[in-house]
């Protein structure tokens, strides 16, 4: 039997995307552990502190910034958010396998962190909507939002959407069950990987 170190999934798309439905699938079927960030956003109704995020005030951010507890951090949309190292550190040396779901600045400190573990984990994946007009309908589907919310969501889906070719992996999203049968496909191919086994 061959035993390994884990992988670091990080997940990228524009909100939308369907990239967090995809990571909690996963994490639900207990394939991969989840990594809850840090936000100083205010939860959203039905949003569970320490499972959807760890909700913080931004003195607390700013102090474990100060403190080089993140991994990365990054603002979107005016809040702040942020991965804790001890998300992610200690698992993938216990060959469990973690799953970011963090904007494309975040993923670019990812990327250029030189860290051995997380280099040898790391795996990107940018989730793109399957069309424009399919993004705006997604983005509006809620129906309670103005016309300008909708349009800057749409504008910074667009920006995010700008950066998919710094990506190794790019999964172009069609229905949920197709989406989530190629993103576990990535998954078990990662599994495989030579450089990994120990
Ligand atoms: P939301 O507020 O809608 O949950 O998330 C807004 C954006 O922040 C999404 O693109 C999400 O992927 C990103 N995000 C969530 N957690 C983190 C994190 O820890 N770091 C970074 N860089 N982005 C994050």
């Amino acid at each position: 039997m061959s035993v390994r170190t884990g992988i670091l999934l990080v997940v990228s798309g524009p909100s939308g995307s369907g990239k967090t439905t995809l990571c909690r699938r996963l994490a639900d079927l207990g394939e991969v552990r989840y990594s809850v960030s840090c936000t100083t956003r205010a939860p959203r109704p039905g949003e569970v502190n320490g499972r959807d995020y760890h909700f913080l005030q931004t003195s607390e951010f700013q102090r474990l910034v100060e403190a080089g507890e993140f991994l990365e951090h990054a603002e979107v949309h005016g809040n702040h958010y942020g991965t804790l190292r001890s998300e992610v550190l200690g698992h993938l040396d216990q060959g469990i396998d973690v799953v970011m779901d963090i904007d494309v600045q975040g993923a670019a400190q990812v990327r250029a962190c030189n860290d051995p573990g997380i280099m040898r984990a790391r795996v990107d994946l940018f989730v793109m909507p399957p069309s424009e007009e399919e993004l705006e309908s997604r983005l509006s589907g809620r129906g309670t939002d103005d016309p300008e919310v909708i349009a800057l969501r749409l504008r910074n889906a667009l920006q995010e959407m700008s950066h998919w070719r710094e990506y190794r992996y790019m999964l172009h999203s069609s229905t949920r069950e197709r989406d989530f049968e190629r993103f576990r496909a990535l998954v078990e191919a990662q599994r495989m990987r030579v450089s990994r086994l120990t």
